[in-house]
């Protein structure tokens, strides 16, 4: 039985996944292009999800914690009171735990080494990586690529390209406090086809952000709206990220020329909401182990059935106008509140039925929504 598995991309998703290999008695080497440990600063919010799907205690890396989110479209708003908070975390803070549950696991962490070949061998992959002593090649039955939105692995093994967009927020010292405890969405389809958010980090800090297709136009977005709200940002972070795209699943190539991608190297992400991070560590969790090493287990059934669902809600959020969100916001009422409350993005699978049944009035805007969706794609 092969023991060795081999993964590619030391951030979130792919520590992780070394991680819970190791901790299967894999021997485990993690590569990652940079040289050490040091990830840009980012300001998350996961849902509470994130800390169930952790066999341990992650309460370090949490800056705050949210218990509404106030919905706001042109003329109409509501406001969400969560059954459990979401929390905000800091990438960095996480980074490092996961480093260090992964190196107590005991995998082997290979920095400064970027893959750049992967060919067939002998019944095995031959891994090629550039490292500043020149190249150096593995041999490997089982690759897990987790190398992020512009996979490598993927692109070697000739996945089809995921769809990419650019995410960006700006840090800001307020100069009035906000409610720490609320999350701030606006929904305004002049500035993006997805939404504007404000997560708090302490009554006077916290990041502003956005989506959009392309990294000019989220930064020009963004500025614009800062300005609009006299918010001076104090620093920016960006980068492009994937949506999921249905009909991929976790494996990359055929037979034995294939490798198995997880987090945003898979399109792990929520379309709706773009997040990507507790995805990608469910991504983490599917992997599971048989005689002929690291394959994709059960768990990955139930993933690719939320990120279906969250695929075909962007699409038809994707036509709503300035007038639909507003509709949307009114028709929100105190049943369909409780059902958001109770069930967190990571699980809204569950909650869709509830939803509809709260408001019978969803079934004409979702058809009237599926129509121009349908329509779009003649
Ligand atoms: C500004 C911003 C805010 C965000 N906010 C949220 C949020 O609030 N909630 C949320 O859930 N998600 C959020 N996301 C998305 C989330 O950050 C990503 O989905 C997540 O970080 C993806 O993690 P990953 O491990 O899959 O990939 P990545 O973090 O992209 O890591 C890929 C790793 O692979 C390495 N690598 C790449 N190529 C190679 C190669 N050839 N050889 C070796 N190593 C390689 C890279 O160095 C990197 O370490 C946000 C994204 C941005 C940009």
């Amino acid at each position: 039985m092969a023991r060795e598995a081999h993964v590619i991309g030391a951030s979130t998703a792919g520590l992780y996944a070394a991680y819970r290999l190791a901790r299967k008695g894999f021997e485990v080497h993690l590569y990652d292009a940079e040289s050490n440990l040091n990830p840009a600063p980012r300001t998350l919010i996961l849902t509470p999800y994130f800390q169930r799907l952790l066999d341990f205690p992650s309460d370090e890396v949490i800056i705050n914690r949210v218990w509404r989110f106030e919905l706001i479209s042109a003329s109409a708003s509501a406001t969400v009171t969560l059954k459990e908070p979401d929390l905000v975390v800091e990438r960095r803070k996480l980074f490092e735990l996961l480093l260090r549950q992964a190196s107590e696991a005991g995998v082997d962490i290979h920095w400064g080494h970027r893959l750049e070949g992967l060919e067939e061998e002998g019944g095995s992959l031959l891994l090629r990586f550039r490292t500043d002593q020149g190249y150096k090649v593995v041999l490997s039955s089982s690759v897990i690529g987790a190398d992020g939105a512009k996979s490598t692995v993927g692109r070697l093994l000739g996945r089809r390209a995921l769809p990419l967009v650019a995410v960006v927020q700006a840090k800001v010292n307020f100069p009035k406090p906000i409610p720490a405890d609320k999350v701030q969405v606006w929904f305004d389809r002049n500035r993006t086809r997805f939404f504007v958010w404000l997560i708090p980090e302490s009554p006077t800090t916290g990041v502003v952000g956005l989506v959009a297709d392309g990294m000019e136009e989220a930064c020009r977005s963004l500025e614009d709206f800062l300005s609009s709200h006299s918010w001076e940002p104090s620093s920016f972070q960006s980068a492009i990220v994937p949506l999921y795209l249905p009909g991929t699943g976790m494996v990359a190539g055929k037979g034995l020329r294939s490798a198995i991608l997880v987090g945003d190297a898979a399109g792990h992400m929520k379309n709706t909401t773009v997040g990507g991070v507790v995805s990608g560590l469910r991504g983490a969790s599917a992997l599971t182990i048989s005689s002929g090493g690291v394959k994709v287990g059960s768990a990955w059934q139930a993933l690719k059935r939320e990120l279906w669902l969250h695929a075909w809600l962007r699409r038809l959020l994707d036509t709503f106008s300035d007038e639909d969100y507003n509709l949307l916001l009114k028709l929100l009422n105190a049943r369909s509140l409780r059902i958001l409350a109770a069930y967190p993005r990571d699980d809204f699978a569950k909650a869709v039925m509830p939803l509809l049944l709260s408001q019978p009035r969803w079934f004409l805007l979702g058809a009237r929504s599926f129509l121009k969706a349908m329509a779009s794609q003649l």
